[in-house]
Formats: C-alpha cells, structure tokens, sequence
C-alpha cells in the first residue's frame, strides 16, 4: 500500500509500504478521511521525540475492511473512527484513572503507524461506529471529543460570555460546542479575515482581529467586566 512516511525532520515522502497485518483482536480500516492536525506538523519538524520513520495520521475515519478471529463488535464493511490515544490500564496512573498520564502510552499515528496510508490497523478497543455520518465529518470526531471534554473542564454556563482566542478549526469547533451550550454571547479572534468570516457563519456574536492596535479596548467594550470563560486555542505562548 502507499502511505505517508517521515522518515527525518522536514522529509516528508509517499512510500510504497507492508500493508499492515491484522492481530487476533485487531480491526484493519480502509481510510476514507483524516485530517492534519497541529500535532502532525510538530512530529514533521522533529517534535514530540518522534519513532521516525513514522506514518502519521491520528483524526480519521473509513471502512473496516478485516477484524482479527477475537474481534465482536464490529464487522467488515461499518463505518467507523478510531480513539488514537493507547492507554496501558496497567500502570499507577491508569490504575486511577489518569490515563493521560500513561507511562506506557502509544498513540496510533504519533508513536504508531498511523491514517495517511490506505490502511490502518488498530485495536477494537479504539474503535467507534460513526453511523450515517460522512468520513469527513469521521475524521472530526477526535478533534471534537478534545474540545467536548475540554468545555466540561471550563464549564460553559447558560448565559456566560465566552472568549476564544484563536478560529482554526478547534477555535470553530469551541465557537460551535459554546453555542449549543446556551451561552449569552462567543467572541473570537483570529490573525486572519477567512477564519473570522467563517466564525460569524457559525455564529460568532463579535469577531475581531488580533492585530488590531488595541486589541484590549475592543474586548473591554465588548464585555467591560470581562468574560465568564476564556478559552485559548492558539497554542501561541504570547495569546496566554
Ligand atoms: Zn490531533
Ligand atoms: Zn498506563
């Protein structure tokens, strides 16, 4: 199969590569869809101690095409995305429940050969039917559970006024999710005018540019008391 491969820093190449083998409790999917995301572009530069050569591609979704003779839950032909993130449920911290702080933690398409390649395999553990949804909308599904637990841990309220820095596409999901939540008002900033536009189409109540001379004036005029919850999904030191 052909697949994605980064095989040093800044190398980035299509590879004619093993087509992954399926073990007794494994799904193998044909990828349909998967997204780039922030994390794909730090392990292309070398960051985040990379495994090279590694095949990247954590946000996905496609078709499960073979499952491994202990594999139940689902069958060759479902639609399905895939939870990456690899937890060990053996160590001190997955023993209370902080799997994020795994001490044997993989990922598939970070630590694992990942989704840009025609076929992925992964443990049925990780994988989720997504129903009628489309693959891109599939391929959404990871992005978005970050940003769903990411406003249960700042609780977005019934009335709140939230500010979001930052309208890539977590900042548009965060703009959309706060929406649903029945705050009173979204505010967000970006550096560029299409993301901005976009954002008032997904019904940003105030959108305003980041570069403006006096950036702080304009949220103060927005909100004079400031805002119920902030929310920074730049990932630029300067934004916090
Ligand atoms: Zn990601
Ligand atoms: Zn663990």
């Amino acid at each position: 199969m052909q697949a994605v491969v980064f095989r040093e820093p800044y190398a980035v190449a299509v590879e004619d590569v093993p087509k992954p083998s399926v073990k007794p409790y494994d799904v193998l999917i044909r990828v349909e869809s998967a997204g780039v995301c922030g994390t794909d572009i730090h392990l292309m530069e070398g960051g985040y101690e990379p495994k090279y050569p590694l095949i990247p591609g954590h946000e996905f979704a496609g078709v499960v095409v073979e499952v491994g003779p202990g594999v139940t839950s689902c069958k060759p032909g479902d639609h399905v995305t895939v939870d990456p993130n690899l937890y060990c449920d053996r160590c001190y911290y997955c023993r209370r429940d902080m799997q994020n702080h795994c001490e044997a933690w993989e990922a598939i398409g970070v630590t694992l050969p990942g989704a840009f390649a025609e076929y992925v395999a992964v443990p049925e553990a990780s994988v989720h039917h997504i129903g009628s949804l489309t693959f891109t909308e599939g391929a959404f599904v990871e992005p978005l559970s970050c940003v769903v637990y990411g406003q249960r841990r700042a609780r977005v309220r019934m009335g709140d006024s939230v500010l979001i820095h930052g309208a890539g596409p977590i900042g548009l999901l965060h703009l959309q999710m706060a929406k649903h939540s029945g705050c009173a008002n979204v505010t967000i900033t970006d550096l560029r005018p299409e993301r901005l536009d976009l954002a008032k189409q997904l019904g940003a109540d105030y959108v305003l540019h980041a570069g403006e001379a006096d950036v702080d004036g304009a949220l103060r005029e927005i909100e004079p008391r400031g805002f119920d919850v902030v929310i920074d999904a730049t990932g630029v030191p300067a934004a916090v």
